[in-house]
C-alpha cells in the first residue's frame, strides 16, 4: 500500500459542476484518488499518511493530448500549403523512418508532453512497437494508432496486418497505460477496401479507429467532386464512424457533416496552432460541441506546432473562436479546460477512469506552480481568475508534478524515469542521419 497527500493546492476537479477548492487536497492510494476536499478535512482525516505540500500551485486532472505524432523534424518543414509540404518533407521521410527513429522521436516527444503536463497521448506514427516501449519506460498513457496507408504510391507505410499484430501484443500493456488503436492516414493516403478492413478489425479486437478528418477547403471540395460525398458522409459510407473513432482536425465541415458526427458518437481532435500554421481554416468548435460532439485538443505533430506544449495550445481554442464569430463570448475558459481533460479522456473511451479530479478515479494528474509574476494574483470567490489564468496564462514550463496511475513521472519540473540530455542527444543523432537518408527522394516541388 503506498498513501500520499497532497494538501495546501486550489483543486480544479473538472467533475460534472466544475468545482474548484480554495485549499484542497487529495489521497492518492494503489494509483487511485481515495478522498478529495478541503485541505483541513482531509489532514485530519489521514494523520500519519506522506504528506506532498502544494501551496501556491493548481492542482487538476493530468492533460490528455488527443492528437499527436512523434517525430523528429521539428522546424524543418516550414510555411509550405499542406500538400507541398507532406510532398517535399513528410512523404519522403517515412520512406526512410526507422524503428530506431520511431524510438528516439517517440522518447522524445513524451518527454515534452510529460514535462508539460500531458499525461495522455493519441500517437499516430511509425513502428509503434518502439513507441510502446517509450512510453512503457516514461510511465505516460499512450493509444497508439499507426499510420496505415495502402493507395500507391503510399506503400512505404504501415499495413493493417501490422496493424493488427500491435494490437494483438501490445494492446493493455503496462498494466493497461498502453492502447493500440487502428489508425488510417487519411482518404487519400487509404483504399476503401482500407476502411472497411479496418472498421471490420476495430470491432473484432474492440478497440478505436483514428483518422484525419479534413483540413484542406481544396481536398474537400476535390473529394465531393470527385465521389459527390463531403469527407465525414465519406467516412460514413466507409463504415468507421462510432464511440469509438476519433477524427483530427475536421476543419471544414458542411451541417449534415456536423449531424453525422453528433449522430454516430465521432469525436473530434481540435489542433488549433496546426490548422493556423498551415493555413487549415478555422474548426467549427461551438458548433460541434452545442451538436454534442466530443472535442479534444491535439497539439498534432512538432513538424506542424512546433511544441507539445498543451497549456500553450488550450489558449488558442477559444482566441479563434472568439475572432472568427466576433464574439467574445464564445468559449468560457472552463470549457476549454474540460476539452483538455475529461472530453479528451470520453473521446478516448476513459472518461470513468481518468480526466478529472474524483473519488475512485485513477491518480492522473498534475501540479501547476502559480507563484509566478505572470499567474499572479491568484484570486477565488467572486472574482476567482484560476481557471481563465490557467487556459490564458499558464505555460508547459510551469507544471512541477506529474503523476500517472499514482506513479509521480515528474518532480520540481524534471522528468525522472530517463536522462533527458541523453534522450535529447539520441535524438538529435536520429535526426541528422535521418535527414541524410531522405535526401535522394525529396522530389523539387515549383514555387517552394
Ligand atoms: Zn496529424
Amino acid at each position: 500500500m503506498s498513501a500520499l497527500l497532497i494538501h495546501g493546492a486550489t483543486v480544479l476537479t473538472v467533475n460534472a459542476s466544475d468545482e474548484v477548492i480554495a485549499d484542497g487536497a487529495v489521497l492518492v492510494e494503489d494509483g487511485r484518488i481515495a478522498d478529495i476536499g478541503p485541505s483541513a478535512a482531509l489532514l485530519q482525516r489521514w494523520p500519519g499518511v506522506d504528506r506532498h505540500d502544494a501551496r501556491g500551485q493548481v492542482l487538476l486532472p493530468g492533460l490528455v493530448n488527443l492528437h499527436l505524432h512523434s517525430g523528429l523534424i521539428r522546424g524543418t518543414a516550414e510555411d509550405m500549403p499542406v500538400f507541398a509540404w507532406l510532398a517535399r518533407h513528410v512523404d519522403p521521410k517515412h520512406r526512410v523512418l526507422s524503428a530506431d527513429d520511431a524510438y528516439a522521436a517517440s522518447r522524445l516527444c513524451y518527454a515534452e508532453a510529460l514535462l508539460s503536463g500531458t499525461t495522455t497521448v493519441l500517437d499516430m506514427y511509425r513502428y509503434m512497437h518502439r513507441c510502446a516501449d517509450a512510453a512503457e519506460q516514461l510511465g505516460l498513457r499512450a493509444v497508439l494508432a499507426p499510420y496505415v496507408a495502402d493507395q500507391p504510391p503510399y506503400t512505404y507505410f504501415e499495413t493493417l496486418e501490422a496493424n493488427a499484430r500491435l494490437v494483438e501484443e501490445r494492446h493493455g500493456s503496462a498494466q493497461g497505460r498502453v492502447r493500440v488503436w487502428f489508425g488510417l492516414e487519411h482518404l487519400t493516403y487509404c483504399t476503401e477496401a482500407a476502411f472497411r478492413e479496418a472498421a471490420r478489425l476495430a470491432e473484432h479486437y474492440g478497440v478505436g479507429i483514428h483518422t484525419h478528418g479534413e483540413e484542406s477547403r481544396e481536398m474537400a471540395s476535390r473529394l465531393h467532386a470527385e465521389t459527390g460525398l463531403w469527407p465525414i458522409e465519406l467516412f460514413h459510407e466507409r463504415g468507421i464512424l462510432g464511440p469509438r473513432t476519433v477524427l483530427a482536425h475536421c476543419v471544414w465541415l458542411q451541417p449534415q457533416e456536423i449531424e453525422i458526427l453528433a449522430r454516430t458518437g465521432t469525436s473530434v481532435a481540435h489542433c488549433p496552432v496546426s490548422n493556423m500554421k498551415l493555413a487549415s481554416g478555422i474548426c467549427p468548435v461551438p458548433e460541434l460541441l452545442d451538436a454534442g460532439v466530443a472535442v479534444g485538443i491535439g497539439s498534432d505533430g512538432v513538424k506542424e506546432n512546433n511544441n507539445l506544449d498543451l497549456l500553450e495550445e488550450m489558449k488558442f481554442v477559444p482566441l479563434l473562436q472568439k475572432v472568427r464569430l466576433l464574439d467574445a463570448r464564445a468559449m468560457p475558459a472552463p470549457q476549454v479546460l474540460r476539452m483538455a481533460t475529461i472530453d479528451g479522456a470520453r473521446a478516448l473511451g476513459l472518461d470513468d477512469e481518468i480526466g478529472s479530479l474524483e473519488r475512485g478515479k485513477k491518480a492522473d494528474l498534475i501540479l501547476v506552480d502559480f507563484m509566478r509574476p505572470h499567474l499572479t494574483p491568484v484570486l477565488h470567490g467572486a472574482y476567482g481568475n484560476v481557471v481563465s489564468n490557467l487556459v490564458y496564462a499558464a505555460r508547459g514550463s510551469d507544471v512541477r508534478l506529474v503523476m500517472v496511475d499514482g506513479q509521480v513521472l515528474v518532480r520540481d519540473g524534471v522528468l525522472l524515469r530517463a536522462d533527458v540530455n541523453e534522450l535529447m542527444r539520441q535524438a538529435q543523432q536520429a535526426t541528422e542521419a535521418l535527414i541524410v537518408r531522405r535526401e535522394p527522394y525529396v522530389p523539387t516541388i515549383e514555387g517552394c
